[in-house]
C-alpha cells in the first residue's frame, strides 16, 4: 500500500520538471475498502460450537497442501517417539475426537504422531495433521486429559483460526501478502513459552510459528471442551491439565513474549467452569455419533 502523502510528492516533482501532473493515486482508504470488499466477498465462516462469524478468504486446498507438506517434512527431521504406550494412547484418543468433529472437518486426512522430545506441547495443522511431543504426557496423565489437549488443538483447526489470521493479515497488508510465506507449521501452543520455543526449534526452518491470540485460545478451549465431552471423555479432567501445568511451572521464571497474549491459567479455568454444565450434558449424551473416519 502506498504511504500517505505519496500523491502530494508526485505533484511537486511533476511541477518542477514541467511535466503534466501524474494522475492521483487511488486513495489509501479506497484501496483498503476494495481489498476488504474482495475479502468479504470471498467468504465468511461460522465457527463450530461458538457460532461466531469469522473472515475466511484463504484457499483451503492450498493451505491444506502446504500443511501436509510441512508435517511430512517435520516427520523426516524430528525423531518419532518409540514409546508404544504413548503412540497407542494418541491413536486411541485422537481417533475418537476425529469422529466427533467429522462434520466440522469432513475432508481431513487425520494423522497423529508422537515426536520424541521433552517439551510439553502438541499442535494441529489444517488438513488434520496432529503432533504431540512426548513431554506432554507429564501433564496429560490419562486419556481424558490427553483428550482435552488434542481437542483444544483440533478446535483451532475446525475453527479455522489459521485461515482467519491469514485473512486478517491479507487485509492489513492490502491483499499483498504471499500466502506461501506465512502458511507453515501452524502450532496451537497452549502451554509454556519454553515449550513453544522448543517446538519452534524442533520444527525449525520449515515455517513460522505463530501463536494465537487470547480470544482464539479461549475459543479453542471452549470448542475443545465440548469436543472431548462429545467423544466421551470427562470434561472435568481438562482442568486437571492446567493444575499439572502449574505444578510443572512452579518456581520457574514467568514466561514473557508471546505468552503474555495468552489467557492466564486461572482465566482459562474459570471459563471452563462456566462451560462445564454444557460440557457435562454433552458428556452424558456421548457415544451416539458413529461416524466413519479414516485415521492413519
Ligand atoms: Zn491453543
Amino acid at each position: 500500500m502506498l504511504p500517505l502523502g505519496c500523491d502530494l510528492a508526485n505533484h511537486r516533482l511533476s511541477a518542477r520538471l514541467a511535466l503534466p501532473p501524474m494522475p492521483p493515486a487511488l486513495p489509501p482508504r479506497l484501496i483498503v475498502l476494495s481489498v476488504c470488499s474482495a475479502l468479504l466477498l470471498a467468504g465468511c465462516y461460522q465457527v463450530p460450537v461458538t457460532g461466531r462469524r469469522a473472515l475466511d478468504a484463504v484457499d483451503d486446498k492450498a493451505l491444506k497442501e502446504q500443511s501436509v507438506a510441512k508435517f511430512n517434512e517435520m516427520k523426516k527431521r524430528t525423531p518419532i517417539s518409540r514409546n508404544r504406550d504413548y503412540h497407542d494412547r494418541v491413536q486411541r484418543v485422537g481417533s475418537r475426537i476425529a469422529k466427533v468433529v467429522f462434520w466440522d472437518l469432513p475432508d481431513a486426512d487425520w494423522e497423529f504422531v508422537v515426536f520424541d522430545g521433552p517439551q510439553i506441547n502438541a499442535f494441529a495443522m489444517p488438513g488434520g495433521k496432529v503432533g504431540v511431543f512426548a513431554g506432554l504426557f507429564r501433564v496429560a496423565q490419562n486419556d481424558d486429559q490427553l483428550a482435552s489437549v488434542l481437542a483444544h488443538e483440533i478446535a483451532h483447526i475446525t475453527a479455522r483460526h489459521t485461515h482467519e489470521r491469514l485473512s486478517q493479515a491479507m487485509l492489513v497488508q492490502g491483499g499483498g501478502l504471499a500466502l506461501g510465506g506465512l502458511v507453515a507449521a501452524q502450532t496451537g501452543n497452549i502451554y509454556t513459552a519454553g515449550s513453544a520455543v522448543q517446538t519452534a526449534s524442533a520444527i525449525g526452518g520449515i515455517g513460522l510459528i505463530l501463536p494465537f491470540d487470547r480470544a482464539k485460545e479461549k475459543e479453542a478451549d471452549h470448542i475443545g471442551l465440548i469436543y472431548m465431552a462429545r467423544a466421551g471423555y470427562n470434561p472435568e479432567e481438562a482442568i486437571k491439565v492446567f493444575e499439572h501445568l502449574e505444578a510443572e511451572n512452579a518456581g520457574k521464571p514467568q514466561p514473557g513474549g508471546w505468552i503474555s497474549t495468552h489467557p492466564s491459567y486461572p482465566d482459562r479455568i474459570l471459563q471452563m467452569m462456566d462451560l462445564m454444565p454444557k460440557a457435562l450434558a454433552a458428556y452424558r449424551q456421548s457415544g451416539a455419533k458413529p461416524v466413519p473416519v479414516l485415521v492413519k
